[in-house]
């Protein structure tokens, strides 16, 4: 098959059209670029916008391998973490654009089942997608996904809004992807208790964009920063402190653990907390929000079956982030200040 009826194979009626005209799109893939009509730019319309763009790249044996990874999770993740950006933003996504770069030892079955996965996250979430690019590459895959969202004016939550009093919260157990990763990596399955392992693989291989999440942060009006857990949460909490010039203090008893992570760690003698700590691509959202506001943001969360954990405190300071913990030696609560150990592409 040539580029373009690759580019048709891939892409043909996978998306109900009226999804699609109530994302405002004119002009859909097949010209030079597409045309879309931005939902509520109009005053008129449901409220005035501003619009949120953001692109990430997947790169093959950096991002994710195809011994650990399906491809149709190959491509609902990379689609999945573009959508948690919008999700940290408070935003709702709308319009997305694939490039795509395969090398020649990927069968065109293969490539179509990522663009499967592409598209069980877009229909899922109420996406469209709208173009992409398409070309060879000599090694290994290229995923490369810009998404377009759109937040209320004024209402899009940054990292550098966090408040001295402030609680420290996250959307979900931060780790488990990481656990998961660590099953598919070394541990031989069968040793394992499935109902141990499976949540966890899955946590790695299928994370879920917190969108609902977001936008209830949002119409909170209480939520001050926010940022989705990419690289570990204490690389995200750094940022936070960074951006905000302020201190994290996160309390070591109120970091919430799943049961399934805490025995995985305990049988493959695993220390727990660098998954909880370091471990990456949870796509959770991890931010701060008013103290006394706090309760009432949590009990909208549950009235939605979701989840909010109050992990800490925002202090004065200048970007650090510390551990509270308690020292059973000495009968006392200490305090450490955590360094980040986040993944980094330029180390
Ligand atoms: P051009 O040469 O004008 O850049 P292309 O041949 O790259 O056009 O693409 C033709 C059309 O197909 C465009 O609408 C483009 O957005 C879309 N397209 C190309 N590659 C992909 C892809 N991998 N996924 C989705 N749409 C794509
Ligand atoms: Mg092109």
């Amino acid at each position: 098959m040539d580029e373009f009826s690759r580019i048709r194979y891939w892409n043909e009626q996978r998306q109900d059209p009226t999804l699609k005209k109530s994302l405002g799109v004119i002009v859909d893939i097949g010209d030079d670029a597409a045309v879309v009509s931005l939902p509520y730019q109009d005053e008129s319309k449901q409220y005035q916008s501003e619009t949120l763009y953001t692109v990430d790249t997947m790169v093959e044996d950096i991002h994710f391998s195809s011994m650990t990874t399906d491809f149709e999770h190959i491509g609902y993740k990379a689609l999945a973490s573009n959508l948690s950006d919008i999700a940290a933003m408070g935003g709702i996504p709308l319009h997305a654009l694939i490039a795509i770069s395969v090398p020649d030892h990927y069968s065109e079955d293969q490539v179509m089942r990522i663009y499967n996965g592409i598209y069980d996250c877009a229909n899922r979430y109420k996406v469209a997608i709208v173009g992409g690019d398409t070309t060879s590459s000599p090694h290994s895959l290229i995923i490369s996904i810009t998404v377009i969202g759109t937040v209320e004016r004024n209402k899009a939550i940054l990292r550098s809004g966090a408040k001295v009093g402030d609680i420290v919260f996250v959307t979900g157990v931060p780790g488990q992807s990481a656990a998961g990763l660590h099953v598919l990596q070394h541990a031989g399955e069968s040793q394992y208790q499935r109902s141990i392992i499976e949540p966890l693989i899955r946590a790695h291989q299928l994370p879920e964009p917190h969108l609902l999440e977001g936008r209830l942060l949002n119409a909170s009006n209480k939520c001050h920063s926010l940022n989705d857990v990419s690289d570990g949460l204490i690389s995200e909490l750094a940022e936070i402190a960074k951006a905000s010039f302020v201190d994290i203090i996160i309390d070591e008893n109120q970091l919430p653990l799943s049961e399934h992570m805490s025995q995985y760690a305990t049988q493959s003698r695993q220390p727990l907390f660098d998954w909880v700590l370091y471990g990456g691509e949870d796509y959770i959202l991890v931010g701060t929000a008013d103290k006394e506001h706090f309760a009432s943001i949590q009990t909208s969360f549950h009235e939605q079956q979701l989840q909010l954990y109050a992990i800490g405190e925002v202090e004065q300071g200048n970007g650090a982030v510390w551990m509270e913990s308690w020292n059973y030696q000495f009968q006392l609560k200490e305090r450490n200040q955590i360094v980040n150990r986040g993944y980094n592409h330029f180390t």
